[in-house]
């Protein structure tokens, strides 16, 4: 063999060499790229409420508040996940105290902390959309759920990440707020409304962080609202164009 053709195995050699450290050079850029772009997405945790023994209110015809929850959680969560990195608190039904909820959220460092309910046990009312916000100063008087500082402090209780989301309190008002104009552009059935109130699960969350009561299953209208697939998809479409809303105007 020839020197000349010895040389050129070794141009072609090194050449098919070169082309695969491209190749894996590209790869590996291509991959950075994607962990860079996932890891910048903002974290949204989904709190479905209730689970396990505690079912929550129960409808008329059946439904339980903590299987509608969690199916409101997935539908919306699968609405969001393109842009966000979502999560839930729950992801199937058993029972989960306020601490465990609030933990995960706050380990993960999350940008925002969504409730979902759909039992209007948290003020006397029997019907309508609801998004609360963290205010422990407009406590009504009317409050009886479980699960506000009111048991707390009869009970002498020591939550805790207690009261971290007072620091948080205007934006997550203003959250509440994105939430509920866009709710409204795409629910007939009730108006939402934004109030302000102590409630606990929110109490210890280090973001902003809203509870959204998505009508009463109590009610046998919202009930049978809250069971039309259609109008479950549309709470989605609302809640997350609203929390689209909130991040653009930060
Ligand atoms: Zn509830």
């Amino acid at each position: 063999m020839s020197a000349y053709c010895n040389i050129f195995s070794i141009y072609r050699y090194i050449a098919i060499l070169l082309f695969f450290a491209m190749l894996v050079m590209a790869n590996t850029a291509e991959v950075m790229a994607k962990e860079t772009s996932y890891n910048n997405k903002k974290i949204i945790v989904l709190d479905p409420g209730h689970g396990g023994h505690d079912k929550g209110a129960q409808g008329t015809n059946g439904t339980y508040e903590k299987t509608l929850s969690l199916k409101l959680a997935h539908i919306i969560a699968k609405e969001l996940e393109d842009k966000y990195r979502v999560f839930l608190t729950r992801t199937d039904d058993y029972r989960l105290d306020n601490p465990g909820r609030i933990d995960a959220a706050n380990h993960l460092e999350a940008d925002l902390f969504i409730s979902i309910h759909s039992g209007g046990s948290f003020l006397h009312k029997a019907n309508g959309i609801y998004i609360y916000y963290y205010n422990e100063i407009s406590w009504p008087a009317n409050i009886l759920e479980s699960t506000t500082l009111k048991t707390i402090k009869s009970k002498n209780i020591q939550p805790q990440w207690h009261n971290i989301q007072d620091r948080h309190k205007a934006t997550s008002h203003v959250l509440a707020e994105s939430v509920k104009n866009r709710i409204n552009e795409h629910i007939e059935f009730a108006k939402c409304k934004v109030q302000g109130a102590p409630v606990l699960v929110l109490s210890g969350a280090d973001m902003p962080a809203i509870l959204i009561e998505t009508g009463y299953i109590s009610n046998p209208a919202e009930e049978k609202e809250l069971k039309d697939a259609k109008v479950l998809s549309n709470f989605a479409k609302g809640i997350s164009k609203g929390i689209e809303d909130f991040f653009s105007n930060l």
